[in-house]
């Protein structure tokens, strides 16, 4: 049979395929030839003329965005904006109440600097004085990991264990299918809707041009709370260490000198056999700016670069090699709330008790005691039905270093998500949801309240 011969089901079966194919599942394929190529089924072209919207002018030596409507995509009950670790266990929290919820991603992956930053360190979900405060949707995903082939690589009970980064974006699809979410991915939030100091979602860009998003509550859990601050909240914008994480191979057959020093670069272990993570602090920057974002991938990939060859050149370790550089750089900390409560480290230290507590936070390493988190530093002081949490969590910059790691990201999320479900459950704004039943709820999730 000539290959011009072949028709689509030939090409399906050639290809080991089923109905899955014509149900939108994809193909896994080996070396594909042109003759392949050239007996697909080629889809027809629909004129078109641009995006929905109309371009930008200069006029006088500015540029002018023209007014036009922006077509309303969906309307959800709670639209959650950003899908790293706060933000998926905000979307799933609140969809288990039984809610509409959005879930808003600008990448094509779930799981923020976990996946995307290759940050596989869970930190601080146990403490000196609890042995486990990361319970809720944390313990939950922690046993999820545990069960799954390379989930993770020591018992999180009695330590810190490290994640592998495709396992955990594959859970991530695994729990917000579970929770019919609605998934918008490849969508980069730019605005805030507002109706006076009410927040009524966000709109969103994506490559049919700028869609709305309409909710009646909003969770930006962007991490740079790109959200609020379009939003108009008062917030802090703080320059921090930006790092590049990457991961080596073949570390299991190094065949080190005897009694020869640990050679630099050589990373952690993670639930591969052989395989590495790399951290990295990098140098302090604003993490908003592009140009100072661009300049450290550059000379974080030269840096990382040398540094692997660097470790090849030594004896006993010539089969190490690069696997990857992260493809999100490590942004640690750039804008952060001014919320109604900003917490303090001394509040920590002296283990402050607040009346609207909604998760208990570890230390890094399990090396001190425990500490409360206030429902009050995910709100705003003015602005109504919009929430952050992770890495934003109003914080003075002491706080941050503690609030910003894994759990404490999940543990805000959860709440926020629960916080604005309830909101909508009763009617009223989300700084108004009455604690007593937040705390029911998130009881009822399994979180752990002290
Ligand atoms: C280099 C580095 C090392 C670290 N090491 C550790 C460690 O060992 N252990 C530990 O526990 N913690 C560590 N941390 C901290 C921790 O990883 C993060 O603070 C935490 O994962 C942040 O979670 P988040 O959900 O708040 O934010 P992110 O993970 O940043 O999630 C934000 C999400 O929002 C998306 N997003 C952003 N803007 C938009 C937008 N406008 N529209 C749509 N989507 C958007 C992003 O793509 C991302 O998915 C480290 C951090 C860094 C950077």
């Amino acid at each position: 049979m000539n290959y011009s011969d072949l028709t689509r089901r030939d090409w399906m079966k050639s290809l080991g395929l089923g109905v899955g194919f014509a149900a939108g599942l994809g193909a896994f394929v080996g070396n594909e030839t042109l003759a392949d190529l050239r007996s697909r089924p080629a889809a027809a072209g629909t004129p078109a003329k641009g995006l929905a919207t109309p371009p930008c002018r200069l006029e006088n030596g500015n540029v002018v965005r023209p007014q036009s409507p922006i077509p309303n995509i969906a309307e959800t009950d709670v639209l959650v904006i950003g899908g790293g670790a706060a933000g998926t266990t905000a979307a799933i929290a609140a969809a288990r109440t039984g809610v509409k919820v959005a879930l808003v991603e600008r990448y094509g992956y779930f799981g923020g600097l976990i996946t995307g930053g290759l940050v596989l360190k869970i930190l601080s979900h146990r403490s000196t004085d609890i042995p486990l405060v990361g319970r809720g949707l944390t313990q939950e995903m922690l046993d999820r990991l545990e069960k799954m082939p390379h989930g993770l690589n020591r018992d999180y009970r009695i330590g810190e264990p490290e994640v592998d980064a495709e396992v955990f974006k594959y859970l991530m699809v695994e729990m917000i299918s579970e929770a019919n979410i609605d998934v918008y991915l490849h969508s980069w939030a730019l605005d805030a809707i507002m109706d006076g100091n009410v927040c009524r979602g966000a709109i969103i860009q994506t490559k049919m041009g700028p869609q709305a998003i309409l909710a009646k509550q909003t969770i930006d859990t962007t991490g740079d709370g790109d959200i609020f601050a379009s939003a108009g909240c008062e917030h802090e914008i703080r320059v921090y260490g930006i790092g590049l994480v990457h991961r080596i191979g073949g570390v299991d057959q190094a065949t080190p000198e005897k009694d020869a020093k640990k050679p630099r670069g050589l990373g952690a272990g993670t639930p591969i056999p052989g395989v590495q993570w790399v951290n990295m602090w990098g140098p302090d920057g604003d993490g908003l700016d592009v140009k100072t974002l661009s300049k450290l991938e550059m000379n974080h990939r030269k840096q990382i670069w040398k540094q692997v060859q660097e470790l090849r050149g030594t004896p006993g370790y010539d089969k190490t090699w690069l696997v990857e550089t992260a493809p999100q750089i490590g942004v640690r900390v750039t804008r952060v709330l001014s919320g109604i409560h900003n917490m303090t480290l001394a509040d920590a230290e002296k283990k402050r008790k607040f009346d609207d507590c909604i998760g208990i936070g570890g230390a890094w390493n399990g090396e001190h005691d425990s500490w409360q988190i206030p429902y009050s530093a995910l709100v705003p002081k003015a602005i109504d039905n919009l929430l952050t949490a992770g890495r934003s969590t109003s914080a003075e910059p002491k706080m941050s270093e503690l609030i910003r790691v894994i759990t404490p990201c999940w543990q805000t999320g959860q709440a926020a998500g629960c916080a604005a479900a309830l909101a909508i459950k009763q009617g009223t704004t989300a700084r108004n949801v009455s604690y007593a039943a937040l705390r029911k709820l998130l009881l009822e999730q399994k979180v752990f309240l002290g």
